[in-house]
C-alpha cells in the first residue's frame, strides 16, 4: 500500500489517499476516479511528497519469527531441565506409574515425568488424574 498526499488545484486542499501501489494511481487517475474530498473536483494531483510505504514483504518479519520460536524453545529446555531434575523419570511406564500414585495415594517426594499416548493421556484425565504436556526436545536438538 502506498500512501500518497494529494493536492486539490481547485480548492487547494491537501488530503491523504491510499493505493494498492502507483499504477492504481495512475489508472485511477487516467479514468478520472481521482476526486477532491472536498469539492469533488477531479484536478487532483500527487504533491511532490515522498509516499509513506507499507511493504508487506518486511524482510525481518522470518527472522522475528525465528526468535521468538528459539525463545519458547529455550523456555521448553528450561523447563525440562526442571523437570529432569526434580521429577522422576518413568519412561514408557508413565501411564501405569501416574496411576499407581494415584489410587495408591503414595506419597512420594518426587513427581512422575515420561512418555504417554495422546490415548493415554485422555484415559489419564477421565480417571481425574491431572497430567501436563510439553513439547519434548532432544538434548541435541539444536
Ligand atoms: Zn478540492
Amino acid at each position: 500500500m502506498i500512501r500518497y498526499k494529494l493536492i486539490c488545484k481547485n480548492c487547494k486542499k491537501k488530503f491523504d489517499s491510499w493505493f494498492s501501489g502507483s499504477k492504481e494511481y495512475e489508472k485511477l487517475k487516467k479514468l478520472k476516479h481521482l476526486s477532491c474530498h472536498y469539492c469533488k473536483s477531479i484536478k487532483v494531483e500527487k504533491t511532490l511528497m515522498s509516499p509513506n510505504i507499507l511493504n508487506s514483504k518486511n524482510d525481518k518479519l522470518p527472522i522475528l519469527r525465528k526468535n521468538k520460536f528459539n525463545k519458547v524453545k529455550n523456555k521448553i529446555k528450561e523447563y525440562q531441565k526442571f523437570i529432569k531434575k526434580n521429577l522422576e523419570y518413568v519412561g514408557d511406564n508413565f501411564a501405569h506409574e501416574a496411576r499407581s500414585l494415584h489410587y495408591n495415594n503414595k506419597k512420594k517426594s518426587k513427581g512422575i515425568y515420561g512418555k504417554a499416548t495422546s490415548n493415554e493421556i485422555v484415559e489419564l484425565k477421565e480417571e481425574g488424574i491431572e497430567t501436563e504436556v510439553i513439547p519434548w526436545f532432544q538434548d541435541n536438538e539444536n
